[in-house]
C-alpha cells in the first residue's frame, strides 16, 4: 500500500501512564506508519474515561502523561494530529446518526464491553459503557481513517465501526460515492500482552509496567509477576499464557525469537526468566525514559501540541459533519 494513502486513527484513555502493552500492541506501529509517510491521528479519549467510573479523576494530569509518552516514543507533533475528544464537538455529534445504525442487541453482545463491565468500579452499568464503541466509530470515521493499529481487545469495536461505515454508505451515500471507508485493524505481534496478574495488562488494573517506570520499579513489578508451577521455561502461549507473555516481552525488547529465547532460559526457571525480562525492558526503554524526562521540563510545549492538534481535528471534523448533514438532507 502506498503510505501516503494510509490514514491512521488510534488512541488511548487518559487513565494513567502508558505501558509496555501499549508500546508493542499499538504505539510502535503508529510511529512506524508515521515515519513511512502515513497521516496519523491520535485521540486522547477523555469522554471514554467515564465508561467504567463515575468521575474522571486527574484528567489534566493524565492527559499530560499521555502526551509525554507519545512524544517520548516518537510520535512527531509536526506530522501527527493529537487531540482530545471533548475539544472536538463535531466529532461527538456524529455519534447521533451513528447510533441509529446499530441495534441494541449488537451493542449488548460485544465481548470487550462485557469484560470491561466485569472489571468496572461502578455498581450500575451506564449507557455510555454500551455505546462507547459507536463513539469510537465517530473517532475513526470523522477523519476517514482506513487503518487502526490496536490491541486485540479492540477488534469487536472495529467491527462495529465497519458496520457503521457500511450501513451509513448504504443508507445515505450516492452509489459509487461512499462517504466513509471501512477501516482495517492492524494487529501487532503482541496484540494482547498480559499484566503481572496474568490478565490483560491495563493501565487502570494495577498490573502494568509503565513505559516511564524506572529501573527499580520495573524490577520490582516483574519480580512479582505471576508465572506457573512448571520449572522449565518454554514458549507456549496457549498452555502457559503468563510465562509466554513474559518471554514475548523480553523477545520484543531484544528483537529475538520468543521460542529461541525461552529455550535458552530453559532450566533457569522463573527467576532467570524475570531477570532476563527486567534487563530487556530496562535497556529497551532507557532512551524513551530519558527523552520523557527531558520533555517533562517543558509543560508549555505539551499544551501547545494539544492546542494545535485540537484546532486541526476541529477543521477535519467540521468538514465531515457538513458532508454527513448534506447526504442526510439535514441542511436548512
Ligand atoms: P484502561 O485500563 O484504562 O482501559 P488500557 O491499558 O486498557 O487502559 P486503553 O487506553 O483502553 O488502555 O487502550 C489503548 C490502546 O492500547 C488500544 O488500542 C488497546 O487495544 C491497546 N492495548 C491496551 N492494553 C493492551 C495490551 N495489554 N496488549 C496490547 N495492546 C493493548
Ligand atoms: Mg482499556
Amino acid at each position: 500500500m502506498n503510505p501516503s494513502s494510509v490514514r491512521v486513527l488510534t488512541g488511548d484513555r487518559p487513565t494513567g501512564r502508558l505501558h509496555v502493552g501499549h508500546y508493542f500492541g499499538s504505539l510502535e506501529s503508529r510511529v512506524r506508519l508515521q515515519n513511512e509517510g502515513a497521516e496519523l491521528y491520535v485521540v486522547i479519549a477523555d469522554y471514554q474515561v467515564l465508561t467504567d467510573r463515575d468521575i474522571a479523576a486527574n484528567l489534566p494530569g493524565y492527559v499530560e502523561e499521555l502526551l509525554l509518552d507519545y512524544l517520548a516514543v516518537g510520535i512527531d507533533p509536526e506530522r501527527a494530529v493529537v487531540f482530545t475528544h471533548s475539544a472536538v464537538p463535531a466529532l461527538n455529534q456524529l455519534l447521533l446518526p451513528f447510533l441509529s445504525l446499530v441495534s441494541v442487541a449488537e451493542l449488548q453482545r460485544n465481548p470487550t464491553v462485557k469484560d470491561e463491565i466485569r472489571h468496572s468500579s461502578q455498581a450500575a452499568v451506564s449507557g455510555l459503557m454500551f455505546t462507547y464503541p459507536v463513539h469510537q466509530a465517530a473517532d475513526i470515521l470523522f477523519c476517514k481513517a482506513n487503518t487502526v493499529p490496536v490491541g486485540r481487545d479492540q477488534l469487536p469495536h472495529l467491527e462495529i465501526t465497519r458496520t457503521v461505515a457500511r450501513r451509513f454508505n448504504e443508507r445515505y451515500a450516492r452509489p459509487g460515492e461512499p462517504v466513509f471507508p471501512e477501516p482495517e485493524a492492524l494487529l501487532s505481534a503482541a496484540p494482547l500482552l498480559l499484566g503481572t496478574d496474568g490478565g490483560k495488562m491495563s493501565k487502570s488494573r494495577g498490573n502494568a509496567i509503565a513505559l516511564a517506570a524506572d529501573a527499580d520499579e520495573t524490577a520490582r513489578l516483574i519480580r512479582g509477576a505471576k508465572t506457573d508451577a512448571e520449572r522449565h521455561i518454554s514458549y507456549e502461549p496457549e498452555r502457559r499464557p503468563e510465562v509466554s507473555s513474559l518471554v514475548l516481552l523480553a523477545a520484543l525488547c531484544t528483537e529475538r525469537d520468543p521460542a529461541e529465547l525461552a529455550e535458552e532460559i530453559g532450566g533457569g526457571g522463573a527467576a532467570a526468566l524475570k531477570q532476563v525480562v527486567t534487563a530487556a525492558v530496562n535497556e529497551r526503554f532507557s532512551p524513551v525514559r530519558a527523552r520523557r524526562a527531558e520533555l517533562a521540563r517543558d509543560r508549555g510545549f505539551l499544551r501547545e501540541v494539544l492546542r494545535r492538534g485540537n484546532k486541526e481535528a476541529n477543521v477535519v471534523a467540521d468538514a465531515t459533519l457538513e458532508q454527513v448533514r448534506t447526504v442526510m438532507d439535514c441542511v436548512y
